[in-house]
């Protein structure tokens, strides 16, 4: 069938086979372009792998790396002629060329919350890969079933404290509009805790610890974001900003845990970037066609592997300790918080208006990222030409 993009708001409901393998050779080209990591990890688990971040996190340890990955995500394959999901297609476009390189990779698909999820990981490392070096947590999930008390938890993207106003972008129609919400009640703050912050990475570590999978040495990273002001009332301030804290919280005890082997934990504070969970953001779209307006400018525009490749080549595995800031987390967002960046971007945010959207905002950048997500609008790729949706592992 010939696939096109059908957009629904923050989502795409279809995606590209083809698309999403070029995607992915993309980022595998740009690791390649760049220094081999030295000291990398070797045996990397990255959760939450199939898209974006954690997508990005297996492609610099395999192809930079020379690591075995195990990737866990949920994705959607294709039923009844319907196309899977992009995560699907990356991921199995990432399996096939990692072996073509004589790279082991295996992904596990399914609810990372779950206890049956976490118990074949357990088997796959036992069986086949031994204890890991780098463990990657980059979940972005809107509800999680708790796996002890069967309660279902669905994480929103609320102000707390008081109601918030601010503009964004209609992507539907390109327009800009405000957008009214609501503060978060105390169950809201608690369910988005309960989704992202930290008690599943915890959870995930503790399995892997008893199990005598946790290689001496090993170190694991979950993400976070800072950002500017603008964003603060949705972001730091709000729900995902109270789950982010819980999951600084949690990053400190297993520190603690690791250190006694050796190892260590860290929060990354990444940029800004189109990825599915970014999209969903209010405010973000608006603030991202700024930003990449901004830094592609001065030549400091970055995506998730140029910031994974980053993270890896001169945080985790350079030759002296991670940089940290205050609070003890790695700053690979200081592009992006650059003082000229971000002045930059405030007095941009206070021009735009629908006159001048297209003008003054990169947002014609910002949808085409979105597209890519969904392997849409990417050269070399024959959109019109029939593509079987069904891929298999
Ligand atoms: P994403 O939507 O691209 O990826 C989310 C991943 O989680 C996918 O692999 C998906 O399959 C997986 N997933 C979701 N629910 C799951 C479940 N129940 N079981 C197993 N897998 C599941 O998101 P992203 O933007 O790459 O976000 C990853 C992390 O990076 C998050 O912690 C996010 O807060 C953080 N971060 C994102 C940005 C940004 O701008 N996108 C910036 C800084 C930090």
């Amino acid at each position: 069938m010939i696939i096109k993009p059908k957009v629904r708001g923050f989502i795409c409901i279809t995606a590209h086979p083809k698309g999403c393998a070029a995607n992915v050779q993309e980022q595998i080209d740009f690791i390649r372009s760049r220094a081999p990591l030295r000291n990398g990890p070797r045996k990397v688990l990255v959760i939450g792998a199939s898209t974006g971040y954690g997508l990005a996190a297996r492609i610099a340890a395999g192809f930079g790396g020379k690591a075995a990955t195990v990737g866990v995500f949920f994705e959607r394959p294709s039923t009844n002629g319907r196309c899977a999901s992009a995560g699907w297609y990356n991921s199995a476009a990432f399996e096939r060329k990692a072996r073509r390189e004589g790279l082991y990779a295996k992904s596990i698909n399914g609810d990372a919350f779950s206890k049956p999820v976490k118990d074949r990981v357990i088997r796959v490392l036992k069986d086949e890969v031994g204890p890991v070096d780098l463990v990657i947590y980059s979940l972005a999930a809107p509800r999680r079933e708790h796996p002890e008390t069967g309660v279902l938890h669905k994480s929103v993207l609320k102000p707390i404290g008081e109601s918030f106003s601010g503009p964004t972008i209609d992507t539907d129609r390109g327009i800009i509009k405000e957008i009214h919400l609501p503060p978060a009640s105390k169950r809201d703050i608690g369910d988005t805790v309960a989704v992202m912050g930290g008690e599943d990475w915890e959870m995930w570590m503790n399995r892997l610890g008893e199990a005598g999978l946790l290689e001496e040495g090993c170190r694991s990273v979950a993400f976070s974001y800072v950002g500017p002001e603008q964003t603060w009332p949705i972001y730091k301030w709000g729900t995902i900003g109270r789950a982010k804290h819980d999951l600084a919280k949690v990053c400190q005890r297993i520190d603690a845990s690791l250190r006694s082997n050796g190892g260590m934990a860290f929060i990354s504070v990444n940029k800004a970037v189109v990825t599915q969970a970014s999209a969903a953001i209010p405010i973000v779209p608006l603030y991202i066609s700024i930003l990449f307006r901004v830094m592609k400018e001065r030549g400091l525009h970055e995506g998730c592997i140029e910031q994974l490749y980053r993270l890896y080549a001169t945080q985790l595995y350079n030759d002296s300790s991670a940089n940290l800031d205050e609070a003890g987390r790695i700053r690979i967002d200081d592009w992006e918080m650059k003082p000229e960046v971000q002045n930059a971007v405030a007095k941009l945010w206070k021009q735009a208006t629908n006159e001048n959207l297209k003008e003054i905002t990169d947002y014609a950048g910002y949808k085409k990222e979105f597209l890519k997500l969904f392997g849409f609008g990417i050269p070399g790729v024959d959109y019109g030409a029939p593509c079987d949706p069904e891929v298999v592992f």
